[in-house]
């Protein structure tokens, strides 16, 4: 009566097409098999180093009619058009009387029918009219037609941060459940099966412990042990949500990534285009003053020129605009970087003061990432997921030279007789930046004329609506990333 109870239960939640798990007890349970609209958990065992399954137990979600002949000692399935039968001790099956050589033999034991992996691909899928694919090593199988993402982490420190990032092959859903009085973060993972390449990702740091892939519960998470220096875990999605980063926070009051509080965008937009963020970095903060000239510290010059330029932009653009930092504080180069990647930007913009030995240069210079400051790079192979992040630029070279060259030509315009060369340097800030992204180094501080021009406020006016409608230009033209 029970079995009867459980099939109706079975075929009505697989009619509803959602994804539910048979499961006997969590504990018990470590071996998943996807199917459409459902998820079948099983207790497997190994012996003589081959996995087995329990029978039973697949057969009944599948919905198909069995005999267990006991005095026979022979189990029957059959299917629509066909017939598969099972001897145990044997490694030989037969469907529709044809027989079938398993890799092990089938188990009977304790009043239980074991099938060792291979029995799914090469018996039940003719019974059963679906194909079941399985990688070796790993403890899940998919059914039918069941696409599952395959799951890429990987994690990286970036000064007071440390960043997992999540990439799948398709959009999913991925839920944050932060716990950190029990130092640990929960991500679940929503929408399809999900197959890791590795379950158990090989980093530890200061802030995380480990990172384990667990669907034994017949939900695909993700659970992280961290230590007791994590202040805060945020989560922000890219790429259509093929890609999450989780940052896990040291000090919240560092704000690396943490002031994504753009001012609301304008009550009008004027021109939305495909950028919809856009980050200022402000360069150097805190102990690093940058260039000085007498009481003029470069650090102050591009924060006040950094709030200007986001003003500029909100008044012209649809577009968030979010600030590196928006105090004086010190930041990486790779938490700056990380504020742009977090949050999507379509544009990075990195502000710098000159400080030219010539003490009468005027002008300013446009910086995009210099493409061999390492001395050579690997080879770069287009169809790895990952590549070490400093080299996280190259994807977006081209658009950075024209967002660069967009900029020099409205600078040029605002400011004639200025020199405005494009450079390559090998800036830290801009290398881990996935999206267009470039230095301008504005003016020069070794001499008084230049910081009386870079501290007087119709200049500055002037100059960060120039570098807006550069931004502004470059957004519309090419569009950046989205
Ligand atoms: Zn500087």
């Amino acid at each position: 009566m029970k079995s009867v109870v459980t099939a109706l239960l079975i075929l009505t939640l697989a009619a509803s097409g959602l994804l539910f798990t048979l499961t006997l007890s969590a504990a018990d349970t470590d071996f998943l098999i996807y199917f459409e609209g459902s998820t079948l958990a099983l207790k497997s065992q190994t012996i003589d180093r081959a996995v087995y399954l329990p029978l039973v137990d697949i057969v009944r979600h599948l919905g198909l009619a069995y005999t267990d002949a006991t005095g026979l000692l022979t189990f029957t399935i059959q299917g629509q058009n066909s017939k598969l039968v099972l001897t145990p001790g044997s490694a030989f099956i037969a469907v529709n009387d044809q027989p079938i050589l398993l890799q092990s033999t089938i188990r009977r034991e304790n009043g239980q029918w074991l099938v060792p992996l291979d029995f799914l691909s090469q018996g039940l899928s003719r019974v059963a009219g679906q194909e079941f694919r399985y990688r070796p090593g790993t403890r899940r199988v998919f059914a039918g037609r069941i696409q599952a993402a395959e799951l890429v982490m990987n994690a990286q420190a970036l000064g007071g941060i440390t960043r997992l990032t999540m990439r799948t092959g398709f959009s999913v859903d991925v839920d944050l459940q932060k716990e950190t009085a029990q130092h640990r973060a929960i991500l679940t993972l929503k929408g399809r099966p999900i197959d890791p390449a590795r379950e158990r990702l090989d980093y530890k740091d200061g802030l995380l412990q480990s990172v384990t892939f667990d669907d034994s519960e017949g939900s695909p998470r993700v659970l992280v042990a961290m230590t007791d220096d994590v202040r805060d875990v945020r989560l922000t999605s890219a790429e259509e949500n093929r890609v999450y980063f989780v940052d896990f926070i040291k000090d919240p009051a560092a704000e690396a990534p943490a002031p994504p509080v753009a001012a609301a965008p304008p009550k009008n937009p004027t021109n939305i285009t495909n950028v919809r963020v856009i980050v200022i970095d402000a360069g150097h903060g805190g102990i690093d003053a940058g260039a000085t000239n007498a009481g003029t510290l470069e650090k102050d010059v591009t924060l006040n020129l950094a709030r200007r330029l986001r003003v500029a932009l909100q008044s012209r653009m649809a577009a968030t605009i979010i600030l590196t930092r928006e105090t004086d504080v010190a930041l990486t180069s790779e938490a700056r970087a990380a504020v742009a990647n977090n949050n999507r930007a379509g544009v990075f913009i990195s502000l710098h003061v000159g400080y030219s030995p010539d003490k009468n240069a005027a002008g300013s210079s446009v910086y995009i990432m210099r493409p061999d400051f390492t001395g050579g790079f690997p080879q770069f192979d287009s169809s790895r997921l990952f590549f070490p992040w400093y080299m996280a630029y190259r994807p977006s070279r081209q658009a950075s030279a024209a967002l660069a060259t967009q900029l020099q030509q409205n600078l040029n315009q605002a400011f004639p007789g200025w020199k405005v060369p494009v450079r390559y340097g090998p800036l830290g800030v801009l290398a881990s930046a996935t999206m267009p992204a470039v230095a301008v180094e504005i003016g020069n501080l070794n001499n008084e004329a230049g910081v009386k021009m870079l501290t007087d406020e119709d200049f500055q006016t002037r100059i960060v609506g120039s570098i807006a409608a550069g931004i502004e230009k470059f957004a519309a033209s090419s569009g950046g990333r989205p």
